[in-house]
């Protein structure tokens, strides 16, 4: 009876994953999604915990409730904490989590399986690609926060990195095949995947993280569905394959955002040497003050507003709200363009406007708000860069050539707010800041956001 009602519960929280995961792509469905997902989670952990079969000595409970409460109070404190711009940050540390538990299930559930090659090699995958994904995440997340930014790139390392795979599969073959149960060396095998997931994360460039960790996550999925296999686990393995999948997507589905395929995010190192530059176009600026952009803005018809990465460093979501609604009041058109890798990472617009509660609806896509830039009075472009640089789709020789952008300098008038000329994440300057209708609106997005709405209510 009891097994029966684990099987229903890990039934019904596998529907819960993935309803969630399906109401997660809609910016009005998500935050149920999320915590429907959550739910499926609990009741899955509670089911494995308490319907398992056999004698469990008490000692174990308190270890798992320990380990229990402590992830949930270090975690809870940490995702209320942290910053939306550090989140790339904060997915990668947890994400290396999730990759140091599938490793571990390899190391500890070794020396039951010797001897039974199917077992064996479901257990080795499992550890190598956990091990893999916690190490490379470790890197990810220090490289992220700065602390290996100049990390150096070992010489010929896409041919060191290939040998060494190449070995990992090896080895692993050696091991289920001679059955041994000498536990140096899994040890060992251990240790090469942890190498390997460091080598094979260090030269990929930071512009690249958020896809690498992307991809990391999908390896954790991978080395979690491994483990469910192995435990005849349903809802791990679910979990798992969604994960995994998911992670895949996502990852492809940035890749094509920034027109780079796969194989040069990891074989490429965009974002570090190319990002060191910062040169480019140079010449005068023309420059505008709030006063001057308020009276424009007052006598538009049409304003599309495009945020970037610089919105979100200076939390400057309420204030836009109380801009577009202001302007809404003046009778102007309002709404935002949202580029797919605008900020640091996928839906970052979405979820920082989300925020102060801007209406979904007016929230464009790329593709759909191209061709109504013609038609627009004013492109208010708050702290993003590379999204609108034209060189893009005009310099084969720039770095984010290709990569599909916010057409802005079709527009009537462009204005550029951001707080000095330093290039963006690319690294290279924008050509669009010299062009005759752009005009640079200098400063911090919060300040000069909130000095353009006391204008525009000063014109009443
Ligand atoms: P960028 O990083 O290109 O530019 C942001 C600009 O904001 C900077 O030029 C900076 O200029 C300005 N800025 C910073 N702080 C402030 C502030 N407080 N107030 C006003 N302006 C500010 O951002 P984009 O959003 O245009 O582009 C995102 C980049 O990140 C792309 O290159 C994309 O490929 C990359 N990327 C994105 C991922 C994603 O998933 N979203 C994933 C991987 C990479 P200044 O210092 O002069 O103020």
């Amino acid at each position: 009876m009891i097994v029966e009602i684990k099987h229903i519960v890990y039934l019904l929280a596998s529907v819960s994953f993935i309803m969630g995961l399906k109401m997660l792509s809609n910016p009005k469905t998500a935050r149920n999604g999320n915590l429907l997902a959550a739910a499926g989670m609990i009741g899955a952990i509670i089911a494995a915990i308490f319907f398992h079969k056999g004698e469990v000595s008490s000692l174990i409970y308190w270890l798992i409730f320990g380990a229990i409460a402590l992830g949930t109070i270090v975690g809870w404190v940490t995702a209320k904490k942290v910053q939306m711009t550090k989140m790339p940050e904060l997915v990668s540390l947890f994400n290396g989590m999730g990759g140091a538990c599938a490793a571990l299930i390899g190391l500890v559930e070794f020396h039951h399986y010797v001897g039974d090659a199917t077992s064996m090699s479901v257990i080795l995958a499992g550890m190598v690609i956990g091990s893999v994904s916690f190490s490379g995440s470790m890197i990810a997340w220090a490289k992220l926060n700065g602390t290996l930014r100049n990390a150096i790139r070992l010489p010929k390392y896409n041919i060191l990195n290939t040998i060494i795979l190449v070995g990992l599969f090896i080895y692993a073959a050696y091991i289920v095949y001679t059955g041994t149960a000498n536990e140096l060396h899994i040890y060992t095998l251990f240790a090469a995947a942890i190498l390997y997931g460091i080598l094979f994360v260090i030269p990929i460039g930071g512009a690249d993280m958020p896809v690498v960790i992307s991809l990391l996550n999908s390896f954790t999925g991978l080395a979690a569905a491994f483990g469910g296999f192995l435990y005849g686990n349903q809802v791990m393995l679910t979990g798992g394959i969604l994960v995994g999948s998911a992670g895949t997507l996502l990852t492809l589905v940035m890749c094509k955002a920034m027109n780079r395929p796969l194989f040069n995010v990891i074989f490429g190192a965009f974002g570090e040497t190319e990002a060191a530059g910062g040169g480019g176009p140079q010449g005068n600026v023309k420059e505008v003050g709030p006063s001057d952009l308020a009276v424009q803005m007052n006598y538009s018809k049409k304003i599309l507003i495009v945020p970037g990465y610089g919105l979100a460093v200076a939390q400057a979501q309420h204030v836009i709200k109380e801009l577009e609604q202001i302007l809404e009041e003046r009778g102007v058109e309002v709404a935002y363009a949202i580029h797919p890798v605008a900020g640091r990472m996928p839906g970052h617009m979405n979820v920082l406007l989300a925020e102060s509660n801007v209406d979904y609806d007016k929230l464009k896509e790329m593709e759909d708000v191209n061709p109504e830039f013609p038609q627009t009075d004013i492109v208010l472009v708050v702290g993003a860069n590379d999204v609108v640089n034209p060189a893009a789709k005009t310099d084969p020789t720039s770095p984010i050539y290709g990569m599909p952008i916010l057409e802005v300098e079709n527009a009537k008038n462009v204005v550029v707010n951001k707080r000095s000329m330093n290039a963006g994440y690319a690294g290279i300057q924008n050509e669009l800041f010299f062009r005759d209708k752009t005009n640079m609106l200098f400063g911090d997005a919060k300040k000069v956001l909130t000095d353009l709405v006391s204008e525009l209510k000063a014109l009443d």
